[in-house]
């Protein structure tokens, strides 16, 4: 391995988690360098407007607020890499991170890679990611005022979702494929009480359709029992059927939960692996919001520079 490549910190994941670690890891001289795959900035990026970022009154698209941390990172002497790793090596120091393009080593890692919403992968749901098309209701729920909408998946997400939403729409369908929720009882009780939710059962949305310009438009439905389709007017879509935690990359090396997200200790960034720290979605599967992601690489970056302090 070429020596070049041993880096005193690396860190995995360029959204507000793996950026703020940056922040605080170059601040402190770390002089760390930060691997993005193949989605830089993350999540945010496939939102528009980012209002509840703490610092933007007027809110601020979710590209350039991450554009906005990675300069910021960059200034205080972040090298920023995009290089998708495809190997970790983490039974022993120095940790070994194979990539498509080079093979990196380094004394402590901290990992940021976040998590995936799951799609539906259907027409018309990437197009309008962002315009009616969300994965976030407390990101998004305030621009659909007086709203229909639709939200997928009977979990306790989509429960949530609805839930939250009914703040703000007209109106909320709860569609789910099947005519039996998966969510816990009392997330169902919520709903089930909710005068503005309504169950849409044994359906799934085939189709999105709509405008950049003017929003979704109404969905195309098929009834799962039957076959049959039809049209479903509403103005926003709001997927709730999961995330995915990008950890793949880390199973059987480091303690994990049933759903892949990688654990850590109680009010921390430490992981079960000496050396290795954990921050955002990677490890939070409650809040999942940008300003808490940025608030544990915060706490990563200053534990990992303790944890080096203390002559490891
Ligand atoms: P989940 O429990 O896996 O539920 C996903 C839902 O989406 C299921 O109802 C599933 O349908 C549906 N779904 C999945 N793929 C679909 C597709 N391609 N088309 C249509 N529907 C699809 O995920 P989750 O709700 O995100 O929950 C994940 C974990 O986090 C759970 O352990 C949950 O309890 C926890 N959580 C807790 C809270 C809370 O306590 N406040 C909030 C959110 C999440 P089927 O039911 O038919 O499979």
């Amino acid at each position: 391995m070429n020596d070049k490549n041993h880096q005193h910190v690396v860190i995995l994941g360029s959204g507000p988690a793996g950026l703020t670690a940056a922040i605080y890891a170059a601040r402190a001289n770390l002089t760390p360098l930060l691997i993005h795959g193949p989605q830089p900035g993350g999540q945010l990026t496939t939102t528009t407007d980012v209002e509840n970022f703490p610092g933007f009154e007027h809110g601020i698209m979710g590209p350039d607020l991450m554009q906005v941390m990675e300069k910021q990172a960059v200034r205080f002497g972040t090298q920023v890499k995009a290089d998708t790793i495809t190997k970790a090596d983490i039974s022993k120091r120095p940790f070994i991170l194979t990539g498509q393009s080079e093979t990196y080593s380094c004394d402590v890692l901290i990992i940021a890679t976040g998590a995936s919403a799951k799609y539906l992968n259907i027409p018309g749901e990437k197009e309008l990611m962002g315009y009616g098309v969300s994965t976030c209701a407390t990101c998004d729920g305030a621009f659909f005022k007086e709203k229909n909408i639709v939200v997928v998946g009977g979990g306790d997400s989509a429960c949530e979702e609805a839930t939250f939403l009914t703040k703000f729409a007209k109106k909320v369908y709860l569609m789910h494929r099947r005519d039996e929720m998966r969510a816990s009882k009392i997330m169902q009780d919520r709903v089930t009480k909710n005068p503005k939710i309504e169950f849409v059962f044994n359906k799934i949305p085939t189709e999105i359709h709509g405008t950049k310009k003017d929003g979704v438009s109404h969905v195309t439905i098929k009834d799962t029992k039957t076959d049959e389709t039809s049209e479903f007017k509403c103005d926003a879509v709001f997927l709730g059927i999961g995330h995915t935690p990008n950890s793949a990359l880390f199973k059987g090396q480091i303690d994990m939960d049933q759903n892949g997200y990688i654990k850590t200790k109680p009010n921390s960034t430490y992981t079960n692996v000496e050396g290795v720290f954990a921050c955002g979605d990677i490890q939070d599967h409650v809040f999942r919001q940008a300003v808490t992601a940025a608030g544990s690489g915060c706490m990563a970056a200053i534990e990992a520079e303790r944890w080096l302090e203390g002559g490891h």
